[in-house]
Formats: C-alpha cells, sequence, structure tokens
C-alpha cells in the first residue's frame, strides 16, 4: 500500500502547490470590500438650490446608492458618476463619466460587444420623474467601491460626484447627448465600515 501511495503523493504536489498558488492569485485580484462604509452626496441644482439627495451604502454586493430628487423636468434622466468631485465653477468641473477601467460608455454598446466591460464604472441607469418634478431611484452598482484603494474607488486623487442629466440615457451610444448637467452633488464619506 505505502509502495502505491507514496509515488502518489509525490506526483500530485506540483499539483497541489498550483492549486495553492492560484488561490492566491485569485484573492488578491478580488476587491473585498469594507461592507458597511457610507457616504452622501448633496445635489444642487445649477442655481445652487439644494434639490436633493444621494446616500451611499457599500454592501457585499456592491454599492447601494439611493437617491430622492426633486425639481426635475418630468420624464428620463441620466444618473452617472463623473470622474472628479467637483461642481464648481460650474458642474463641468465633475469632468466625464468615471472610468477607472478604460471602458467605453453604456450597457446595451457592451452587450452588443459581447464584452464583460459592462460600460463606464460610473454608468447607473437612468431616474424618471414623476409629473411633479420628484424622482426617487435606488441602484446597487459594482462598477465603484467606498473603500479608498482600488483603481474603481469614488474616493481616488480627485473624487467623485454625482451628475444628472437634462435627457435620458440611451445606453448604447459612446457620446449619447444627454444635455445640460442639471444636478451635482459631489460625493462624500459619512463613515461605516466600523
Ligand atoms: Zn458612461
Amino acid at each position: 500500500m505505502t509502495r502505491v501511495l507514496l509515488p502518489a503523493a509525490v506526483a500530485l504536489a506540483p499539483l497541489l502547490v498550483l492549486i495553492v498558488v492560484l488561490s492566491l492569485v485569485r484573492c488578491n485580484g478580488e476587491h473585498e470590500p469594507t461592507v458597511g462604509l457610507t457616504a452622501e452626496a448633496e445635489l444642487v441644482s445649477p442655481d445652487g438650490a439644494a434639490i436633493g439627495t444621494a446616500t451611499f451604502l457599500q454592501t457585499s454586493n456592491g454599492v447601494l446608492i439611493m437617491a430622492e430628487v426633486e425639481g426635475l423636468a418630468p420624464g428620463g434622466h441620466a444618473f452617472v458618476i463623473h470622474e472628479a468631485g467637483a461642481c464648481t465653477p460650474d458642474f463641468d468641473a465633475a469632468g466625464d463619466h468615471f472610468n477607472p477601467t478604460g471602458a467605453d460608455h453604456g450597457f446595451v454598446h457592451s452587450a452588443w460587444r459581447n464584452d464583460d466591460s459592462g460600460g463606464h464604472g460610473g454608468d447607473l441607469l437612468n431616474i424618471y420623474a414623476a409629473a411633479d418634478g420628484s424622482a426617487r431611484a435606488d441602484f446597487l452598482t459594482d462598477g465603484v467601491t467606498l473603500d479608498e484603494g482600488p483603481s474603481h474607488s469614488v474616493f481616488d486623487d480627485d473624487g467623485s460626484a454625482i451628475i444628472v442629466h437634462e435627457l435620458p440615457d440611451p445606453y448604447g451610444e459612446e457620446e449619447a447627448d444627454t444635455g445640460e448637467r442639471v444636478a451635482c452633488g459631489v460625493i462624500v464619506s459619512t463613515g461605516g465600515g466600523g
């Protein structure tokens, strides 16, 4: 029996080493979020009026974003995380869509290419304002994290901001015209996670 098992163990040893190495690589390649981290963005209109909030909660499945906005034109509006945490001197200060992976914009675009980039990390779904201009929307996204350090952190060197656009995002065009930027809010940490 020993004669059979010993050579088998020797033969399997390199395989076991390979499995351990692969496991380590996989663990190091995945971001382990700090569940419970929180953040908030106070949304203002171009004339500086407070018109809403977006609150952020890091979960194990991604960042849960809960938004309430007032004073919008009825209908759809693109709701996007932008690359810079600035809303002054005007909303252009927030820069482009937050794009830590160098992907192309849009969920539909991504599906057509049959790739797994999933669009920009900051791409979210549209919000839809009712006839009275109020909107309520929740999102769960793994395109960003509230942890500092990973490349897809909203708290990178220049921070990040939420922008509400005048028009809805058709999701499929790289340079879709979503009109004016009608609300902006810098994302700020409110703690949590401890
Ligand atoms: Zn985008």
